[in-house]
């Protein structure tokens, strides 16, 4: 397939090859909404063809290659299929590193697990009338509870909100939402943002490119541009632009992507701006 060349203004471009001039450098990404399209239950989750060559010829070209996701962590590999890779799960609660059998879990988040599972528990209960259009699940560190199948997904929304709200309270959680997904969290300081901090701190990184789509990235984008601004790391944040798209994720982000469409052809372009002499695949 021919590489074709993302239209970038030129401010971008040069943010983007100078990130990519760096060593070590890190490639670092979401899963769901940004290597595999939004589906029905994030079991019916697949790679979109050719996502999994691109992620291995990223492997050879930067030093980190990490997905980091709201999956736990073992889950997210198994979606992926990549071993060599680093998988941060469950928001940063869990780091599986390359070959590892298990994830490290993070000891302060651990401790809410039966929190967690109570609090999840009880609003299944209280949702009771609700439960076919609603997908509880129970990741170990956090829980998510789907809307994406509810006739009207804003009621749904709001009826979650109403009965996870004094329940995260009474468990001394926190509440968090992404697309057409809530989520119980540890009121623990761990998000996309600190996973990033930690991946940049850990492996010298002097460059780090993050792609996502979804609020929970955000934390991510901020992350990146405020280690730009400290003069610790060229961070580049890429944003996969769809009709669900908050507009904050848009404003935080350094570019846009028109849709998850777009992502193989940006990485290819990465892959030849890296390996000018290589055949395009
Ligand atoms: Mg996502």
């Amino acid at each position: 397939m021919p590489v074709r060349t993302p239209a970038l203004s030129a401010a971008t471009r040069q943010l983007v090859v100078a990130a990519l001039a760096q060593r070590p450098r890190g490639f670092l990404t979401d899963i769901d909404g940004t290597l595999s399209a939004v589906a029905p239950t994030p079991d019916q989750a697949r790679l979109y063809r050719g996502a999994r060559p691109l992620l291995r010829r990223l492997l050879g070209e930067f030093d980190v290659v990490a997905a980091i996701s709201g999956r736990p962590a073992l889950d997210a590999r198994r979606l992926v299929g990549i071993s060599q890779m680093t998988y941060i799960g469950n928001h940063g609660m869990e780091r599986l590193a390359p070959q590892a059998r298990r994830p490290e879990i993070a000891p302060d988040a651990r401790a809410y697990q039966d929190a967690i599972a109570d609090a999840l528990h009880e609003a299944r209960e209280r949702l009771r009338t609700r439960e076919g259009e609603l997908l509880f699940e129970n990741k170990g560190v956090t829980a998510s509870i789907h809307y994406r199948r509810a006739a009207d997904p804003e009621a749904a929304r709001r009826a979650i909100r109403r009965a996870l709200d004094p329940l995260a309270q009474r468990h001394h959680l926190r509440v968090t939402e992404g697309r057409m997904v809530i989520e119980l969290r540890p009121p623990v300081d761990r998000d996309k943002g600190t996973s990033v901090r930690a991946l940049v701190r850990q492996h010298a990184l002097a460059s780090a490119i993050y792609l996502g789509d979804d609020r929970t990235d955000e934390d991510a984008f901020h992350a990146l541009r405020a280690l730009r601004a400290e003069g610790a790391c060229i961070g580049v944040a890429v944003a996969i632009g769809h009709a669900e798209a908050p507009a904050s994720l848009l404003a935080s982000a350094d570019l846009t992507l028109a849709s998850i469409a777009e992502v193989p052809h940006v990485l290819r372009w990465v892959l030849q701006t890296l390996q000018p002499d290589a055949p395009p695949q």
